[in-house]
């Protein structure tokens, strides 16, 4: 990708999701999310596309998957698919607009009976230190992509952008005979450390066992917590199809504005305990708003982001502290909303 081509991205989510596209020279383009979840609207996807669509990149929030069925579905369709002007190999290759999940979020989740990293043609996984598996820094990238790519050699190739451009990494070299390596392009420093690997090995062995069981039991006791109230709105995270990986417990406060939801937010800080905000939609940001980005064109993204307060959930958080978090949420909203 570069100049001249688009990028569809949901204007709710974290600023790597733009920045990647920035970087690359193409434009990101903008869309609303869904009132239901935080995720990606299909609609407003299918209304973005242009002939210069690339990659559509929907969002997991919060570790619930977007509507991959209805976007594979969407790029494939040969009504879309004609749409589409290839300008490098790989995109006459694909044929079509490729799909890359921002999975960020949603190591561990499920739809349809598929893990998140087979949904999409590519998924990125983020590694850092507040994600659910962690390598403190870092992350993965799983392709799916359709014949005649070849992953090994898509693999290959990564590794060698990754490590200087060099063919061999330091270990391989050491072998006997094998000192010699060339560099085949100016490449990037962004391997993955043998440390942080180990760590990520060590949180891979007790993901589904430990780390995730956890989550879930804390997101079930926030349910329970805020359940039968009408001033909370509670995060979807299992239906019929998906399962989330439980990263963030999204609760909205009802008919909260932006003002009252940060005043509430004062409050529960002042009780010891401590929450975010996921996310601050990109319009509202300066390097956005420069590029031209208007948060008027994205009322659900607005309306989601005014009410969200988003609740701690990590391993070591106890049941107690858990019942701390939400007397902590339904006084501070009490205080705020009742007056
Ligand atoms: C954390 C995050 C990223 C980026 O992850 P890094 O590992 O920091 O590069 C991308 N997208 C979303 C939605 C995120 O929350």
């Amino acid at each position: 990708m570069g100049k001249g081509d688009e990028v569809i991205i949901p204007a709710y989510t974290y600023a790597a999701t733009a920045n990647v596209v920035v970087h690359t020279g193409a434009k990101p383009v903008m869309v609303d999310i869904n009132v239901s979840d935080f995720n990606i609207n299909t609609e407003a996807v299918r209304k973005a596309i242009t002939a210069k669509t690339k990659v559509i990149m929907p969002v997991d929030i919060g570790g619930f998957p977007c509507d991959y069925k209805a976007l594979m579905e969407m790029v494939q369709s040969e009504e879309v698919k004609a749409k589409f002007r290839a300008n490098t190999e790989e995109q006459k290759m694909l044929g079509r607009i490729l799909v890359f999940a921002d999975a960020a979020h949603s190591f561990g989740a499920r739809l349809s009976g598929k893990v998140s990293g087979s949904f999409a043609d590519v998924s990125g996984f983020s590694f850092h230190a507040v994600k659910n598996l962690t390598t403190a820094e870092g992350g993965a990238l799983a392709f799916n992509l359709p014949e005649p790519f070849d992953h090994e050699e898509i693999y290959k190739q990564l590794n060698i952008k990754s490590l200087h451009g060099q063919t061999k990494d330091a270990l391989a070299k050491s072998q006997v005979g094998n000192w010699k390596y060339d560099i085949v392009e100016a490449g990037y420093k962004c391997n993955m450390t043998d440390i942080q690997a180990a760590i990520g090995l060590t949180e891979l062995h007790r993901y589904d066992t430990e780390s995730l069981p956890r989550r879930k039991a804390i997101f079930d006791l926030y349910d329970r917590g805020f359940e039968n109230d009408e001033r909370f709105i509670r995060p979807v995270h299992t239906t019929e199809e998906k399962t989330s990986s439980y990263h963030l417990y999204s609760l909205r406060i009802a008919g909260a504005t932006e003002d009252q939801r940060d005043e509430i937010i004062q409050h529960i800080f002042e009780a010891g305990v401590s929450v975010n905000v996921h996310f601050v939609p990109l319009p509202l940001f300066t390097f956005y708003k420069s590029m031209g980005y208007d948060i008027g064109d994205y009322p659900n993204a607005y309306s989601q982001f005014s009410k969200v307060i988003s609740l701690p959930v990590y391993f070591d958080l106890t049941d107690a502290q858990v019942a701390q978090v939400i007397d902590a949420v339904k006084s501070a909203t009490a205080k705020v909303l009742s007056r």
